[in-house]
């Protein structure tokens, strides 16, 4: 059999039973059934028995087996059950916990799973990359991925960047013409496409010859492994502390062993302080409380427009102090509509021209022709820029597709944002016309006579002043300026770039692209919370600087700087100039790299949008890379790390807030678990110093963290955003979360509530026996635990803060509580867990000593923090200090 290179695009075509018009629903249908879905075969996941099995490679589990077996000789059965239990549902809620996260993060990854534009039916459909089949017909242009095998049937200068497939760096240039061999280096088969390969120019349609496993990459590749997410940074700093601690705690446990061992304690007795201490001191639930907390975060923010790809964004959002924003679309609505217009010396609305001139008229037609959009009963399909000549050409009824069928296309240069032009060829009135349009100072360098109404004269330097003084004019009203002009070409020829020079000026086409309404809001947001914003566009200097202004982008005292000026600076002076720069105007994607370097160099944290072919390194470069959802191509949004679903600049803002806010929220988690930790870790090492019995048995503590302490430390992760979290300056990413200044509050709770635990156990001893005292400080530790949850919810006071403004504290509280009390009061649970009985004046005593450290807690936020004064701010200064 033919190989699909080495036939025609007919035999092609009659293979797969298609015309250009795409196949039908039933094709797809009965295809899929036969080829499957366009997808790799991934490598097994790894079951859920055995993400529960992994579960028991912990430390703790072995500090908790070895508690069980020194339960079990000194013939505490109970204990020995208890603690088995709590290592299998410590498991299990380790199983649920990773099988919830991975879901959360399927989900947001089926938010951004790539799309492929396909013809079927004869309309044009965006579809998943993996609904692709065989026979389908793929519309592909510059920034595609190309998402199956294909034989190429209509070619615009499409070049594909196939180094995934055969290393070669350079982007090859395609044609559809059959190749007459029967065998083709991959590399050499022109007229094919492969999947996984770029479009990185041009555009072509081409049917689909292979998907799956049955394209080329799926025949080299061995199976794809399921990217694994990374942890993050905060993850991995609190995974080294954990470890850090687990260290230190073993070598105490080990000397509180010795030293109890000494003094005459029993063997059995001293191991067992030893394992309550390193029980109470292995944070067990804190890895997990930060990915549930930033997962949960994720998905507030996905509800909110915001695609998080990697949760490691949501922890650098939160330190962004500079964001690099497009201005069409992003910042403005990106809905052109035609204002004036400049041709044959005149100046006029868009509601004056007049097609009976020929001039006006050919003007028209060539902003009509040399166009790649349309706009069919009332849908717009393309180009907002150019939707706005179409619907241009509505208002004097003329239909773009009977005039492009009049003058049909013969071949075309496409635009892109570096070049900053597009050029079609046409036969009009048997000549062979050339029309080019774009930026006016990329074209006027190359306009060589000037259409007039007394016919076509040398372009003067007088002509193009005054064209200079209208494009000012329409720029410093904030208008988006196109310029056009035309030659005549050789008959048949096909279009190359050498082409584009020595035109006849035509005219300027000037629209409006108003700013978005919320953008003046939160430009004014990101400026009180301490983040530059900074527009760079590929429009012109005037233009771009005026939306600035509106916008509160651009202030007095700030620069505008172009593309070319920024090319002159070298990157040292370009450094020592960036602060001053708020707008970076007709900059091509080369320029942003060098935006994000210069501000990294300073020490800043750089959010960058891009949504081109060519924005994907300086999406890699930026800290925090975004795309457009909507207008973006498959290429910017592969190398972003955050996808805009609204395109819209107020969107990034509020994701810098819930950031800021997820940051602070895990923090607030963090300090409650480690505090309430800090607090049995003083009372076993000053019982044992003291020679006092052992406060806690181990059941007692895995009830309080893997129990008690889960749900209030969630609750806390669940803490609405704050009014004044875009008030305070960015936080610096380089500081460590577990500041000294951090540590010192940790360590300070941690003492109040274990000095009113020791009370309790005091009191428990002078009024009863070792096992009341123990149950008092059990209770009194578990219960002021619980009530610091609330302390542990913002810096202010809870009055301040909101008392019910967060319900899931309360929840978390009151599950708690009955927990507590059931394990209290009832006989069966009493036994398990290793309580007294106690009466009404010790359960007084309990609430009253548990209470205590959170009044007093309270009264002092009260008097010292009702001002502005919050976590982030506080911890900036203290590790700055
Ligand atoms: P941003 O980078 O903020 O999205 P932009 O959309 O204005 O800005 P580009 O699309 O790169 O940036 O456009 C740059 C310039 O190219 C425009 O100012 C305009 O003069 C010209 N231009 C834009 N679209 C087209 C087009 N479809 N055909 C020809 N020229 C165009």
């Amino acid at each position: 059999m033919k190989a699909y290179f080495s036939k025609t695009i007919e035999e092609v075509m009659k293979e797969f039973n298609v015309s250009k018009g795409g196949i039908s629903e039933s094709q797809v249908k009965s295809h899929r059934e036969k080829y499957g879905y366009n997808e790799l075969a991934e490598v097994k996941k790894k079951s859920v028995f055995r993400v529960f099995l992994d579960q028991f490679k912990d430390l703790l589990v072995i500090i908790l087996l070895i508690a069980a077996i020194v339960s079990m000789t000194t013939g505490s059965t109970e204990s020995t059950i208890v603690i088995f239990a709590v290592i299998v549902l410590n498991a299990i809620l380790g199983t649920v916990q990773h099988v919830k996260a991975e879901q959360s993060l399927n989900s947001l990854k089926a938010l951004s799973s790539p799309i492929a534009k396909v013809i079927r039916d004869n309309q044009k459909h965006e579809i998943l990359s993996k609904d692709v089949v065989p026979g389908d017909i793929l519309v592909l242009e510059a920034g595609d991925y190309v998402p199956a095998d294909g034989r190429i049937i209509e070619n615009y200068s499409l070049q594909v960047n196939e180094s995934s497939l055969t290393g070669e760096s350079e982007s090859v240039i395609k044609t559809s013409e059959t190749i007459l061999k029967d065998e083709v280096a991959l590399g050499d088969q022109k007229n094919m496409v492969f999947s996984g390969s770029l479009v990185t120019y041009g555009r072509a349609l081409v049917i689909v010859t292979n998907t799956g496993m049955n394209t080329e990459i799926g025949k080299i590749a061995s199976l794809i492994e399921t990217t694994k997410e990374k942890k993050t940074p905060l993850q991995v700093s609190l995974d080294n502390f954990g470890k850090k601690l687990a260290t230190i705690i073993l070598i105490i446990s080990v000397i509180i062993f010795l030293l109890n061992m000494y003094r005459g304690v029993n063997i059995l007795d001293s191991l067992m302080f030893a394992v309550a201490l390193a029980v109470a001191a292995i944070p067990e639930a804190l890895s997990s409380i930060v990915t549930i907390v930033l997962a949960i975060g994720t998905q507030k923010m996905a509800h909110e427009n915001a695609i998080v790809k990697q949760l490691k964004a949501v922890e650098s959002l939160g330190c962004v102090s500079i964001i690099c924003s497009d201005k069409t679309g992003t910042l403005t609505q990106n809905k052109m509509k035609v204002r004036k217009i400049y041709t044959d010396d005149k100046i006029f609305n868009f509601d004056e021209f007049d097609l009976n001139n020929k001039i006006q008229n050919f003007l028209m037609n060539s902003s009509i022709l040399c166009n790649d959009s349309s706009v069919e009963n009332g849908t717009e399909i393309g180009d907002p820029t150019e939707v706005a000549l179409v619907n241009l050409g509505k208002n004097y009824s003329l239909d773009e597709l009977d005039i492009r069928k009049s003058y049909p296309r013969i071949s075309e240069i496409p635009f892109d944002s570096d070049r900053k032009l597009m050029s079609t060829s046409h036969e009009v009135d048997g000549k062979y016309i050339m029309l080019t349009k774009g930026a006016l100072d990329v074209l006027l360098p190359r306009i060589k006579y000037i259409a007039t109404s007394e016919g076509i004269s040398e372009f003067t330097s007088k002509d193009k002043i005054l064209i200079e003084n209208v494009n000012r004019g329409f720029s410093e009203n904030g208008l988006r300026v196109l310029a056009f002009a035309y030659k005549e070409i050789k008959k048949d020829h096909i279009l190359s770039l050498d082409d584009e020079n020595e035109y006849t000026f035509l005219g300027l086409i000037s629209m409006i692209d108003p700013p978005r309404e919320e953008s003046t809001k939160a430009v004014e947001d990101c400026i009180n919370a301490g983040i530059k914003p900074i527009m760079i566009t590929g429009d012109h200097k005037i233009t771009a600087s005026a939306i600035a202004k509106q916008i509160g982008i651009l202030k007095s005292g700030d620069e505008a700087l172009e593309g070319t000026e920024l090319d002159k600076l070298s990157d040292e002076e370009l450094k020592n100039k960036v602060e001053n720069v708020s707008v970076y105007a007709r900059v091509s994607p080369e320029h942003k790299i060098r935006i994000v370097r210069a501000w990294q160099e300073k020490g800043k944290v750089v959010a960058m949008t891009g949504d081109g072919v060519n924005d994907a390194p300086a999406l890699k470069q930026a800290d925090i890379g975004i795309a457009m959802g909507i207008t973006g191509t498959e290429v910017s949004k592969d190398a972003s790390s955050m996808i805009l679903a609204d395109d819209n600049f107020a969107t990034i803002v509020k994701s810098v807030a819930n950031g800021r806010n997820v940051y602070t929220n895990i923090k607030n988690s963090i300090k409650f678990l480690l505090s309430g930790n800090t607090a049995a870790i003083l009372a076993v090492i000053y019982t044992s110093l003291a020679s006092l019995p052992i406060p806690f048995a181990p059941v007692h503590l895995l009830f309080i963290n893997l129990l008690t302490d889960s749900l209030p430390a969630i609750a806390i992760g669940l803490e609405k955003p704050k009014n004044d979290l875009l008030k305070e300056k960015p936080r610096n990413i380089n500081a460590p979360i577990l500041s000294k200044n951090f540590l010192k509050k940790i360590l300070s709770e941690g003492i109040l509530i274990a000095i009113f635990t020791m009370l309790a156990f005091h009191i428990g001893l002078k009024s009863g026996s070792a096992g009341v005292a123990s149950t008092m400080a059990f209770s009194t530790l578990c219960l002021g635990r619980l009530f610091h949850g609330f302390n542990c919810r913002g810096d202010k006071s809870i009055f301040k803060i909101g008392v019910f403004s967060n319900i899931y504290s309360w929840i978390a509280f009151g599950i708690g509580l009955v927990l507590l009390n059931l394990v209290l009061i009832l006989e069966p649970l009493k036994n398990l867990f290793e309580i007294s009985s106690l009466n009404s004046t010790q359960f007084g005593y309990i609430y009253l000593l548990a209470v205590l450290p959170t009044i007093i807690i309270q009264v002092y936020k009260i008097i010292f923090k009702q001002d502005s004064a919050s976590d982030s701010k506080e911890i900036s200064v203290g590790e700055n200090a």
